[in-house]
């Protein structure tokens, strides 16, 4: 399944490793803490579709071009949700005595002084309420140990506001999301949108006093699938300032089977159609146990995406803002 390769040449490579890369969604903790594993080794793709095989090392960043990942808190899942929550804090705080070419990010130019500096940036995102849902003053606790960005819920609608998966709940953002997001708000803390049903998307918009984003979604004018953005919302996130992340996902971008690099730079040419070439950015979902698209191994085929774009001509002051320079710029604001 991962067939298609793509030729990327010498002079395309050479611009991508030189232009600033930022992957704003990843689920490399759930992974640590789920299986284990030592991220210094170098992880070969696998034969057919492995859930469990690692998206991301630290060879494989340094082959792809990466400059700066956002790694998320996964709270969504199962009964031991919670416990598993803060224990891929403990991960992510380890990572750094383990590997020296990591360094923790909580700004812009924490990513800018990485690049500077030859390392790879990482910087913490919550994906779903359950932490913080019965208590929005945990916030201050997540903010302190860095994370800075926050999206409401995952595939399930909890207290604080409903899932794009959720077809019986019409609802939107609750009173707790909405002091939630009053926290997100006063503590300089990033709202990401992804997973929100329609009605919470345009909730959280109205809710929050900063930009939104979209760490790890797609293109509904593409493809039919409750966890991409329609045009108008696409519009919305990039006439405020934000930017929008395409998800790597097969099954989002075209299908299952159907789906190819070339697929994914589809859904990131849309977002420049509609939302305008400053709203544009990358958010894979590696590691977040989702099949990708042919041609698309892991983070080490990043330079890729870079290749085909190029062929297409979208010239290099867009790549390097869809690469990296938009979030950049969307980043700063929240220093
Ligand atoms: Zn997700």
């Amino acid at each position: 399944m991962y067939g298609a390769a793509v030729e990327v040449e010498d002079e395309v490579l050479r611009f991508h490793r030189e232009a600033f890369v930022v992957d704003l969604h990843n689920d490399l903790l759930t992974k640590l803490v789920l299986r284990g594993g030592d991220l210094g080794k170098r992880h070969g793709a696998q034969a057919i579709y492995n859930p469990l095989a690692f998206d991301i090392d630290v060879p494989k960043l340094k082959e792809g071009g990466v400059d700066a990942l956002g790694c998320l808190l996964f709270a969504g899942m199962g009964l031991m949700a919670r416990r598993r929550f803060w224990k891929q804090l403990e991960e992510f705080d380890r990572l750094f005595d383990k590997h020296p070419e990591l360094m923790r990010a909580r700004s812009a130019a924490d990513l800018r002084a990485a690049k500077a500096s030859g390392r790879i940036a990482l910087f913490l995102g919550i994906e779903g309420a359950l932490a913080v849902e019965d208590d929005a003053t945990a916030l201050q606790k997540l903010a302190d140990a860095g994370v800075r960005f926050f999206g409401i819920c995952w595939n399930k609608t909890n207290k604080a506001g409903v899932s794009s998966f959720d077809k019986k709940n019409g609802g939107g953002l609750s009173t707790i999301g909405r002091e939630i997001i009053g926290e997100c708000n006063r503590l300089g803390i990033m709202v990401d949108v992804s997973h929100a049903s329609k009605r919470t998307f345009w909730d959280l918009l109205d809710a929050s006093k900063t930009p939104v984003f979209s760490s790890h979604s797609g293109c509904e004018a593409l493809k039919n699938h409750p966890r991409n953005l329609d045009d108008e919302q696409l519009r919305a996130v990039g006439k405020q300032g934000g930017v929008v992340g395409i998800i790597f996902a097969a099954n989002f971008l075209a299908g299952l089977f159907e789906s190819t690099v070339e697929t994914i730079c589809d859904h990131l040419e849309h977002v420049v159609e509609v939302a305008g070439e400053d709203a544009v950015a990358l958010g894979s979902d590696f590691d977040g146990f989702v099949p990708l698209p042919r041609g698309m191994r892991d983070v080490r085929d990043l330079p890729r995406i870079t290749q085909i774009l190029w062929k297409r001509g979208f010239g290099e002051r867009r790549l390097k803002k869809l690469l990296g320079e938009n979030f950049l710029r969307y980043f700063e604001q929240f220093n």
